[in-house]
């Protein structure tokens, strides 16, 4: 009887996002969520790999859901593209992400190129109004468009859209810093290293492989930094979650990393307490 209770728990939490009644509770939910204050970024450090500098961090967004506790992206953000919610979704992340960095630079002494990097849909990058939106927000939060960075995963649609051209060159034209995200994933094909305007690409936490001592690991690593270094691209590598990975990253060039080796992504005041403590340090 006990595993028969167990296994509903677990079939009721799996089906749950899945079952048609309850997205569309979670939609009318999405909906308000944001003005209901529901919508919380976390920030996950991103550390240069040579000098262990903090050189900016990464904004993941959370729901704090009054009933069903912190849902992880994977489980609203597909909804809220379905049912047109992601727009002030993302202007709410751009909006927080750069209001929180102008609080820590009022807070702590930044390095001038502290970045802050924020995941943008291919929709997003499609809609006419980012370019406005992003000025908006920069300027009304004085900050440098050098100190943001877009992350960008899934550009099947960045073809033939002029749309997507407008946004890439607008926004480049702007000074705002570029990353295809998921380097290395089915998203993200390699041709888009030459192709898209962008400085930075993030290499996906899939191809970082537990037995990083093994040669052929070693190489495999080291062919794909010097495929993106050819591109005169900046790589970061994400899903560093031990000691060694993170050293023979460094040692093969790669110049910055995140993961839970370094630190998992926190709330703002956790960030604060690393700026502090690396100002001590
Ligand atoms: P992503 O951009 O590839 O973000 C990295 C994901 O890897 C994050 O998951 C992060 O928590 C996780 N991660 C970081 N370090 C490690 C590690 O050492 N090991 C492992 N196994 N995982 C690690 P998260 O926060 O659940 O975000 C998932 C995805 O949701 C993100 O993947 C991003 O594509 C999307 N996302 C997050 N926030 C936003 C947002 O504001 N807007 C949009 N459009 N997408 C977002
Ligand atoms: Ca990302
Ligand atoms: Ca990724
Ligand atoms: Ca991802």
């Amino acid at each position: 009887a006990k595993n028969e209770a167990n296994a509903s728990v677990v079939l009721f939490s799996r089906d749950l996002l899945n079952s048609r009644q309850v997205r569309s509770v979670l939609a009318a939910e999405l909906q308000a969520a944001i003005s209901n204050d529901e919508m919380v970024l976390y920030y996950q450090p991103v550390v240069a790999l040579k000098t262990g500098e903090l050189v900016g961090v990464e904004a993941l967004v959370r729901w704090q859901h009054p009933r069903r506790g912190l849902l992880m992206p994977d489980e609203f953000i597909d909804l809220a593209e379905e049912i047109g919610a992601m727009a002030p979704l993302a202007v709410w992340v751009l909006q927080t992400a750069l209001a929180q960095l102008r609080r820590w630079r009022e807070t702590v002494v930044l390095d001038p190129r502290f970045s802050v990097q924020v995941n943008i849909s291919a929709t997003q990058l499609q809609r006419p109004e980012l370019l406005d939106d992003v000025q908006r927000i920069l300027s009304e939060e004085g900050i440098e468009p050098a100190n943001l960075v877009l992350e960008i995963t899934e550009y099947s649609m960045v073809t033939g859209n002029e749309w997507d051209l407008y946004s890439f060159r607008g926004l480049r034209q702007l000074g705002v810093g570029l990353a295809i995200d998921d380097f290395g994933t089915g998203y993200s094909s390699i041709s888009y290293l030459r192709t898209l305007p962008v400085d930075g690409v993030k290499l996906d936490k899939s191809l970082l492989s537990s037995d990083i001592a093994a040669p052929a690991e070693r190489e495999f690593i080291a062919a794909i930094l010097q495929l993106v270094k050819s591109c005169s691209l900046a790589a970061t590598f994400e899903g560093i979650e031990t000691g060694e990975q993170a050293a023979m990253l460094a040692a093969l060039g790669c110049d910055s990393g995140q993961g839970y080796y370094f630190s998992r992504p926190v709330p703002a005041p956790g960030i604060n307490a690393a700026l502090v403590a690396s100002l001590l340090e």
